[in-house]
């Protein structure tokens, strides 16, 4: 398939699937906003401009968030994809302390494609932690967050130095938004 229809068909694909949800943050931010961005951070920062990678970012969430199945998203994109964004699923059979630890344990074990998912995706949760964290968030709660997101950002593999180090940056700048808000 041409990248672009690709990247269009998956576009179409997860807004479908996301279309009643919402982000967690005050502004309520149609779900959407997150896998498109994810996939930008990717594009911009990660200067990556594979389709599989960036449909798959756009993909990331649909497994674990909706109905989707994994054979479903093999039907519509083939197996390469569905394999990426399978990566990306947490094994919702745990409890949610128990699915934080794995992603941690499971982070230098991910494809290139997925740890390259992973992390633009932990960037882009910070961000929402930072600009518009969800509602009834305490500053411990942020604080966690933001420490578990480093511990899964620092286990990945470094298969693209831009990434890791954008999320680093702006892990200090959520830290410190954190803090001023805090005092
Ligand atoms: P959740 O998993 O409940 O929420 C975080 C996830 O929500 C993100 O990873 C992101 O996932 C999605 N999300 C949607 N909207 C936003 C947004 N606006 N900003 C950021 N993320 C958004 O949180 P956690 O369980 O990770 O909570 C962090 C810690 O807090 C845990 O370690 C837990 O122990 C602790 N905790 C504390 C409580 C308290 O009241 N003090 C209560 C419960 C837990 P995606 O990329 O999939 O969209
Ligand atoms: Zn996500």
């Amino acid at each position: 398939m041409r990248g672009i229809n690709l990247i269009l068909k998956a576009l179409n694909f997860a807004a479908l699937k996301h279309k009643y949800q919402r982000r967690k943050g005050d502004e309520h931010l149609p779900y959407i906003n997150h896998p498109i961005k994810v996939a930008f951070i990717i594009s911009e920062v990660g200067k990556i401009d594979d389709p599989i990678i960036i449909a798959s970012a756009i993909l990331h969430d649909v497994i674990e968030d909706t109905e989707t199945t994994s054979d479903e998203i093999e039907k519509e994109f083939g197996n390469n994809i569905a394999s990426i964004v399978e990566e990306l699923t947490d094994n919702q059979n745990f409890e949610k302390q128990k699915r934080k630890k794995i992603q941690i344990k499971n982070a230098p074990f991910l494809s290139k494609e997925a740890t390259i998912i992973r992390i633009a995706d932990k960037i882009e949760n910070i961000e929402d932690i930072t600009i518009s964290p969800p509602i009834g968030w305490s500053y411990e709660r942020k604080e966690e967050y933001l420490e578990w997101a480093e511990k899964v950002v620092r286990a990945c593999k470094n298969v693209n130095s831009e990434l890791k180090d954008y999320f680093f940056e702006k892990l200090k700048k959520a830290k410190t938004e954190l803090q001023k808000n805090h005092n």
